[in-house]
């Protein structure tokens, strides 16, 4: 039985001061809450949020739980060196951040991160045991000219290339990028088809076992008045969700309903 898995991704939001007054509002929120709390202390949900590097230290020290996850959202593929601006793997694990997002919409269309480039990061994350979020998705462009199922099999295929990981150890999000920060969601039954694909294509890549037992999140305008749907799809194992996230009230409302 695959577990349930609530992500936000804060992005270039949330500083230092925001993410403490998260923290503890969030903690208040979940120590009322039995079913939230039993929830997540049986681990049937985890819980996680990705706050820009700056603000990474201030929220696993104010973190409500120990079970709640804080990851990076970006790392570079290399130990140290000449790379101004960069954060690498042993500074997040110095940090104990065993988390990153890897190939988030955002980094693939606004940094022009390719595929080749992906899978340095997550071959890297993964020999240094950490968990990657790994984003794919198609552009509202390559939906309209049919071609969305062969863009995912690629960001799958090329990304993942050369990548040996356990199931545990490994999520996918399929995030569209036409419903991100605008308001369209996919349908449940869209998001279904695409995750129901990424699952089919992860048992040619992985095999059987693998496929069955690997979280397939959605992600794109997520709201606590959606997740229930979204999540009541057999492929759909969690949500990445930005903009609602960045406030405890509704990222915790968007826990309940995922449970
Ligand atoms: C995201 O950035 O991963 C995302 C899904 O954003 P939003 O929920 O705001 O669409």
């Amino acid at each position: 039985m695959r577990k349930i898995f609530v992500a936000g991704n804060w992005k270039m939001n949330n500083g230092i001061a925001v993410a403490e007054d998260f923290m503890k509002g969030f903690g208040a929120l979940l120590e009322n809450d039995d079913k939230l709390f039993r929830a997540v202390g049986t681990k049937q949900l985890q819980i996680a949020v990705f706050p820009p590097f700056l603000s990474l230290a201030k929220s696993l020290e104010c973190k409500p739980d120990p079970l709640m996850i804080v990851g990076a959202q970006n790392v570079n593929d290399k130990e140290s060196g000449a790379y101004t601006g960069e954060v690498s793997i042993p500074m997040l694990q110095e940090l104990e951040v065993k988390y990153v997002l890897i190939g988030h919409s955002e980094r693939r269309h606004i940094f022009g991160e390719t595929n080749e480039f992906l899978n340095k990061k997550l071959i890297s994350s993964v020999k240094a045991g950490m968990t990657p979020v790994y984003c794919v998705g198609e552009t509202l462009e390559e939906r309209e000219n049919g071609t969305a199922f062969d863009v995912i099999k690629a960001q799958l295929v090329e990304g993942m290339k050369g990548v040996s990981v356990a199931a545990d150890k490994f999520i996918i999000a399929y995030e569209p990028v036409w419903a991100i920060g605008t308001g369209k969601t996919a349908t449940p039954a869209d998001a279904e088809e695409i995750c129901k694909f990424v699952r089919e294509t992860i048992k040619e890549l992985y095999g059987a076992d693998f496929a069955e037992n690997v979280l397939i999140l959605y992600g794109g305008s997520v709201k606590p008045d959606n997740t229930a749907d979204i999540m009541a799809q057999p492929d759909i194992d969690g949500v990445l969700v930005g903009g609602a996230s960045l406030k405890y009230g509704s990222f915790i409302e968007i826990c309940k309903a995922a449970i």
